[in-house]
């Protein structure tokens, strides 16, 4: 009788084994997939000033969902696909840089916003290198019409970007690009615009006044228009643009994708809307004109520019 028991029991462990990874297994991908979509969840009753609140609810037209953890908004480089563009018809070389927040290393380690930071003694840095090395800081739609209408542009051209809004464009970037004369284009979610953490209309229109800054799409509630319903995508970048320009001033037809995040849908529904070029998240310094709607950006940490090529 024991003996039969243990013969039993020998016989069930595997099976009971099998069956408890596969129960842990199955709770392991679930959350996973929960952590990956869940970073837009709080909601903003929202008009033309959204606010932002740590409550969630479904997404909708009338009230983007944005989050509390800034960081969440910011493309997971690692996780970045390696992809290659095809090089082909008309190119220039020109580096587009990417920045997010730029503000005290301290003050992003206590927001919990360290994996977006350049630290704005680093940017600072970095400026000072752009404008002792000979660059030229030029707007992308600068490097979208060079592009489109095959012209060279002036020898070491590069472009500086900062994408979503936050407030440290105005605390800490602008007086370093006044200092250095360096022009910088601003990727803006305009449902963002006016939030805890994020920069202001009226701060925004004291930027292009400074006539260093140029401004692009980059949707209403920093939404992933790569993929999701096509009245959804379309209302993103249509008021994103609308928004831009009736707060701004002017004329927006170059856009970014949030996340990185863009579709054969996605490129055809902003030509559609009269958009003539557009940045990806897909690292080079080669530009062409037969990828100007996925054109090429590059990432930047706390490091010298010396150490990414430049
Ligand atoms: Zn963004």
């Amino acid at each position: 009788m024991k003996k039969k028991n243990i013969k039993l029991k020998h016989r069930f462990l595997p099976l009971t084994l099998l069956f408890l990874l596969f129960v842990l297994g199955f709770f392991y991908i679930r959350n996973a997939r929960e952590f990956k979509t869940t970073y837009v969840t709080p909601v903003v009753s929202f008009k033309d000033k959204p606010i932002l609140s740590s409550t969630s609810s479904a997404t909708s037209t009338s009230s983007p969902s944005v989050v509390q953890n800034k960081d969440s908004l910011i493309p997971n480089i690692q996780a970045a696909p390696k992809i290659t563009q095809n090089a082909s018809g008309y190119c220039l070389n020109v580096p587009v840089l990417t920045y997010h927040h730029v503000q005290p290393e301290s003050l992003a380690k206590q927001l919990g916003q360290i994996s977006g930071t350049v630290d704005n003694g680093f940017f600072d840095q970095q400026m000072a290198y752009l404008a002792s090395h000979g660059y030229h800081t030029i707007t992308v739609a600068e490097l979208v019409n060079a592009l489109k209408s095959h012209s060279a542009l002036p020898p070491k051209s590069l472009a500086v970007t900062l994408d979503d809004g936050y407030v440290d464009d105005y605390s800490y970037v602008l007086p370093i690009i006044k200092k250095y004369n360096i022009t910088i284009n601003l990727m803006i979610a305009t449902g963002l615009v006016g939030n805890p953490d994020f920069i202001s209309w009226d701060q925004l229109r004291e930027m292009k006044g400074t006539g260093l800054v140029y401004f692009t799409d980059h949707t209403w509630s920093h939404y992933a228009v790569g993929r999701g319903p096509q009245d959804k995508i379309q209302y993103e970048i249509t008021t994103g643009k609308q928004q831009l320009e009736q707060n701004i001033g002017q004329a927006v037809n170059i856009f970014t994708y949030p996340y990185g995040s863009f579709s054969p849908n996605a490129i055809q529904t902003l030509q559609q809307d009269g958009f003539i070029g557009a940045f990806s998240t897909i690292p080079g310094f080669l530009q062409c004109d037969s990828f100007i709607m996925t054109l090429h950006r590059n990432h930047v940490g706390n490091a010298s520019l010396s150490a990414y090529g430049l």
